[in-house]
């Protein structure tokens, strides 16, 4: 029979954050998953596949979540197929219509992942309990009559448990080491299994289970943990009672820790040796355990293009690379092969421990060097070329390495930290390592607490804009504003952008922050010229990032909200970034192009600091360009360029707005070279609404101030 842990979740999801967040968290947990991006791939995934649970996202385009869910009923009764439903929070509505469609229980977003994994195990036992209750009745028969089985035989009235000289030779004592109370089981089980084990033993002896069946890992007495399946079933008396309770015990350790793949180490027995390891290692002084952990660069465009046998192909090839690199190592001077043989314990251990995630324990080097020399010895061995059925294959590894010191008590955290070393490699470029430091949790819990907070921030619209004057260089007046998004952080007082807006890019909620960031941009614009006759014809430019422009409705939802304020789209500009632009060039421009047809001004922002490619400034339907604060800046100036750039634009029919004017000359140069509009803090900071409000109505005007009389209009 497949227990769940067999069969992979289902994770349906169009939000590809959403799916990755959780395929990442769920394999972390020892889940296997698989994730789709829509209600239909869905049921055509569930056609051909078992799954254990799923996942289900509400609000989807296309088929919603609970349309998948009826389908899904119409099929598999709640006891076959657990389906897990994720809604928005406060969707009191979805939920009730969900549980009332039968789904089997629900979380919220943003998803907590502790309640998750609870509610998921819940589930997930529940239905091993159902699938159990219709198979064991013939395989209990079987399986104890399996001549490798140790047996045990539990009086209940006494409390003598007898075990048979197999079951004790399981755990590797002779028969006279093991006497006969439950303790000699219980004591030996891992801590992390025993409540299950309880609970399964429960369930039986109170009659809520046909059979009894567990897995867990018990303690041999070499120190290592074996895994067994144990299967029982209780004798009652007359009413009911049990009285006594028999079955029986095979090792599976085998099968439990052999990635079947590769033949490697898996996860479980990794953990396991790390464990005893750090537990060894800590007596000792001098030498460190490192763990490194490697996962393939780019292997998913191979396995996507490529097929899966063929990415597993690749994965063994992998697997027989670390191998070898390994064994010629010189650093490692003695290797064995993967099982621990008694007394000399491996130099090292080489597992793969999830898709495309390899591990690496080196049991002793001397320090971060050693670590960081084994690591650059497999990203040689890796840069050859595999030969996979006749083709030419590439791939090389992102590496992340952790030393072993006295912070680290479990497995589990090391390897953590080194996975979140790995990032930063993968991050830094593709085919490097890092080696963790505290700073790096520091950030990544710094970063959780972030997110959490912006997620807040978005409900509570904590998001407000400053301006920042735009001053027209000919005439010396001001031109307009641009609305720069600041984040009143309740305690800890105003936030700058550079602070969030990455994070917010990341999680997409720039989509929704940008959305009522642009409402009250609009609605201060309208108040202001209800005020002040100045703000008649005042513009006010909006940065928009990638992610606004993947939204369907994005113009739609625009037109409304001026709409709803009373403004034209000829007062607005809308700023896009250089490599916003040329990320997808193509869907920018079509985008572009509506939002410029309906009346929008476009200019290109910080023009220059990427690719500052003039060919685009052709292709694009942008109306400027705003030449970046380090053009302007004395130390990276280049008259001769900018000259250049600016007669370009020019002749290509585009405005030129300087930004970062911070002083007098810069001031006289840009508007000699030709410049129509300038931004900076000679003219003024980014400034809160009401500072905003009076500036307008002082009706200020700086070309008196500058040292250059006025120049021709252009
Ligand atoms: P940006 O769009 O290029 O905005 C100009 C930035 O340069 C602003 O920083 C402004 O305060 C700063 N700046 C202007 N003049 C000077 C100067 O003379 N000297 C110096 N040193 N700096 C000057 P800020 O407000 O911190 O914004 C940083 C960036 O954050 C913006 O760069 C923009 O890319 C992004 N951002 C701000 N608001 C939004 C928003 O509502 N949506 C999106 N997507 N991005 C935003
Ligand atoms: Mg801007
Ligand atoms: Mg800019």
């Amino acid at each position: 029979m497949t227990s769940s842990s067999d069969l992979p979740i289902l994770i349906v999801d169009d939000e590809a954050v959403n799916r990755e967040l959780l395929v990442r968290r769920l394999t972390r947990s020892g889940y296997q998953t698989v994730a789709v991006e829509s209600g239909a791939a869905a049921l055509s995934y569930l056609d051909t596949h078992q799954v254990s649970t799923v996942m289900l996202d509400v609000q989807m385009p296309g088929l919603s979540g609970l349309e998948v869910l009826q389908a899904i009923r119409r099929r598999w009764s709640d006891a076959q197929l657990p389906v897990l439903m994720v809604t928005a929070k406060g969707e009191a509505e979805d939920i009730v219509n969900a549980l009332e469609l039968g789904a089997s229980d629900y979380i919220t977003k943003p998803i907590d992942y502790r309640v998750a994994l609870a509610r998921l195990k819940t589930q997930l036992s529940r239905k091993d309990a159902e699938d159990r209750l219709r198979a064991s009745e013939e395989r209990y028969a079987l399986a104890a009559q399996g001549a490798n089985d140790g047996l045990w035989d539990w009086d209940l009235k006494t409390g003598r448990l007898y075990y048979s000289t197999r079951w004790k030779a399981i755990v590797g004592c002779t028969d006279e080491e093991v006497g006969d109370g439950p303790d000699e089981w219980f004591g030996r089980v891992h801590s992390e299994d025993l409540p299950r084990l309880h609970y399964e033993l429960e369930e039986h002896l109170a009659g809520r289970s046909a059979h009894f069946e567990n897995e867990h890992r018990v303690r041999h007495k070499g120190g290592a943990f074996r895994w067994v399946l144990t299967r029982g079933l209780a004798i009652r008396d007359d009413q009911g009672r049990p009285i006594r309770m028999a079955g029986s015990q095979s090792d599976i350790t085998d099968g439990k820790i052999v990635d079947a793949l590769t033949g490697l180490p898996n996860r479980v027995l990794l953990v396991d040796r790390l464990d005893r390891l750090l537990a060894t290692r800590r007596t000792k002084t001098g030498a460190v355990l490192a763990v490194l952990f490697l996962d393939l660069d780019g292997f998913k465009t191979i396995n996507d293009g490529m097929g899966h046998l063929f990415g597993d192909e690749l994965l063994r090839a992998v697997a027989g690379r670390l191998r070898q690199c390994l064994r010629s190592s010189d650093t490692i001077a003695r290797s064995t092969d993967d099982t621990t043989p008694k007394g000399l314990p491996p130099e090292h251990t080489i597992g793969r421990i999830g898709g495309d995630e390899f591990v690496v324990l080196l049991h002793e080097v001397r320090n971060v060097v050693d670590a960081t020399q084994v690591a650059e010895r497999i990203h040689r061995a890796l840069s050859a070329p595999f030969d996979i059925a006749g083709r030419n294959v590439f791939t090389n590894a992102s590496i992340g390495i952790a030393l072993s010191g006295p912070q680290y008590k479990r497995a589990d955290d090391m390897l953590r930290d080194a996975d979140t070393a790995m990032y930063r490699a993968k991050a830094s470029g593709k085919g490097r390592s890092e080696v963790f430091d505290a700073n790096m949790r520091d950030q990544v819990i710094e970063r959780m607490h972030l997110d959490t907070a912006l997620r807040l921030a978005v409900e509570r619209r904590e998001f407000i804009p400053f301006f920042q004057p735009l001053v027209d260089l000919r005439s010396g007046k001001l031109y307009g504003f641009e609305a720069l998004i600041r984040w009143q952080r309740p305690e800890r007082g105003i936030v700058p952008p550079g602070d969030f807006i990455p994070l917010l890019l990341e999680n997409r909620l720039i989509v929704p922050a940008g959305r009522t960031f642009f409402a009250d941009v609009c609605a201060l614009l309208r108040e202001w010229q209800a005020r002040h006759p100045q703000a008649a014809d005042l513009r006010i430019n909006v940065n928009f990032a990638g992610p606004q422009f993947s939204e369907v409705d994005l113009l739609d939802r625009l037109l409304e909200m001026l709409d709803e304020s009373g403004l034209t789209p000829q007062q607005l500009v809308v700023e896009i970034t250089e490599s916003t632009a040329i990320a997808d060039a193509d869907h920018a421009i079509e985008v572009l192009n509506r939002i410029r047809d309906a009346g929008f001004r476009i200019v290109l922002d910080d023009f220059g600091t990427g690719y500052s490619s003039l060919s685009y400034l052709e292709l694009l339907p942008i109306n400027g360009i705003k030449l970046d604060r380090s053009f302007i800046a004395r130390e990276s100036r280049h008259p001769a360029i900018l000259k250049a750039v600016i007669v370009l634009a020019t002749e290509l029919g585009l405005s030129v707005t300087a930004e970062g004017i911070e002083t007098l000359a810069q001031c006289d140069e840009v508007r000699r070279l030709g410049c129509s509009y300038g931004q900076g803090y000679l003219f003024g900071k980014p400034m809160p609404p009401d500072v905003t409000g009076q500036l307008i109505a002082s009706d200020p005007e700086w070309v008196t101030d500058m040292s250059l009389a006025p120049v021709a209009q252009r």
